[in-house]
């Protein structure tokens, strides 16, 4: 396999992506990147700092002030702003919705851009997010995209927050909705397969099954290049 590639894996909420690109990282000895934490780490800044998610000044100077940056440890990785460890802050299902409404604001997404291929010019490493095959690595080495029905991530979201939250299935889901909504919906960067995305059904597959069809994908493109 070629060295150092670029994989990128975007989707909707609760398709499986967080545990399937942290596997496949750890599989291929690569660097993984939730590119969702950091929207979710702005959202968490300008909430703390009273800014309103349309003030575009105000957000463009926040911004300026941010210093986000991924921490190893045993569990993945957590997201530090500064010497402040943010990641059990983020995700809430409060800054779950505040990241969807940020993450329509051009400013946000300009400067969130320079942050992201920052990360990636160091290569060797697997991007989850929304619009990673699609605006910020469009010549990435291999792009998947992972879906599933809405009630099946619904549940699985809904599971994931049970020891963390009381949130019920029905407002998991009716938030999840909403924010494809926003996701798919806004001009910039909207939720979608890239032309050359590779599309997984992820309801179809164990996360484990998922990871095995990706590594073979992978092997069929690099025995081709
Ligand atoms: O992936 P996660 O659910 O943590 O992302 C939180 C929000 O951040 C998403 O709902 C989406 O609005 C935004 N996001 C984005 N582009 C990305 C990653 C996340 O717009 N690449």
């Amino acid at each position: 396999m070629k060295p150092k590639w670029v994989i990128t894996i975007d989707g909707p909420a609760g398709a499986g992506k967080t545990t399937v690109s942290r596997a496949l990282a750890e599989r291929l000895g690569y660097r993984y990147i939730d590119t969702g934490a950091l929207y979710r780490g702005v959202a968490l800044a300008a909430r703390n700092a009273n800014i309103a998610m349309d003030d575009d000044a105000a957000l463009a100077a926040l911004c300026a002030r941010q210093e986000l940056r991924f921490m190893r440890d045993d569990a993945g990785c957590r997201l530090y702003n500064g010497d402040e460890d943010i990641e059990d802050k983020i995700r809430t299902p409060e800054i779950s919705m505040l990241a969807s409404a940020i993450s329509a604001r051009a400013v946000v997404r300009r400067y969130l851009l320079e942050v992201q291929r920052r990360f990636g010019r160091e290569k060797g490493a697997v991007f989850e997010g929304r619009d990673m095959g699609t605006v910020v690595f469009p010549d990435a080495d291999v792009k998947f995209f992972l879906d599933a029905p809405l009630s099946v991530r619904a549940r699985r979201r809904h599971l994931e927050l049970a020891d963390r939250c009381d949130q019920t299935l029905e407002g998991v889901l009716k938030d999840m909705q909403l924010r494809d909504h926003n996701d798919q919906t806004r001009e910039l960067a909207p939720l979608k397969p890239a032309a050359d995305a590779i599309v997984i059904p992820s309801e179809r597959y164990t996360p484990e099954g998922v990871v095995e069809r990706m590594l073979q994908e992978i092997e069929t493109l690099d025995d081709r290049s």
